[in-house]
């Protein structure tokens, strides 16, 4: 991502609205903006792979739980904020992960241009093929700024997507134990 081909664009954009970028308060805007977006779409630099550690689970095989991992993101159809909370629970099979990368694995992938459905199938997935654990779910809730701020009807509506797999998805028990410990 080059920085200053993104402020050049933001300063076309802000023209094209009809604004004037020598104004106080857009002079430094691109450069904010291009900034901003470094952050916003980090994602795209993390190999998710390569940072999460995997250890021994040591025999532990009951269910390990993630609650209220905050995330931001930028939804692809619009260009605007999507924002909640992800859980993520799965059951190990010989290895488990760091619990303080399971928010960084969520960060690498919603710090791009998602969709909910996909940043919930992704978050799902990896852990599925990194750990090979017994089964893996994922829930996500999440307020899309496309909707509220458009004036899309159902203003509050909270989106909520889920992804399982393993014994997640085959044991209607283990499902429902997952989702009533969220
Ligand atoms: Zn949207």
């Amino acid at each position: 991502m080059d920085s200053k081909r993104i402020e050049s664009l933001v300063l076309s954009f802000i023209r094209e609205l009809g604004e004037d970028p020598k104004r106080e308060g857009l002079m430094k805007t691109p450069e904010r903006v291009a900034k901003s977006y470094k952050k916003l779409f980090g994602g795209y630099r993390e190999d998710p792979t390569k940072l999460l550690t995997v250890f021994n689970s040591e025999a532990y095989d009951e269910m390990i739980i993630a609650r209220d991992i905050d995330f931001y993101s930028t939804c692809e159809h619009h260009l605007l904020p999507f924002f909640g909370k992800v859980w993520i629970g799965y059951i190990p099979d010989q290895k488990i992960i760091g619990l303080s990368k399971l928010p960084r694995l969520v960060e690498i992938f919603s710090r791009r241009m998602q969709n909910q459905e996909r940043l919930t199938k992704q978050i799902a997935d990896t852990l599925n093929d990194l750990l090979k654990p017994r089964g893996v779910g994922v829930v996500v809730r999440a307020k899309h700024l496309c909707m509220l701020a458009r004036g899309v009807e159902k203003q509050n509506c909270e989106i909520s997507t889920s992804a399982f797999t393993g014994l997640f998805k085959k044991n209607i028990e283990t499902r429902s134990e997952f989702l009533n410990l969220i």
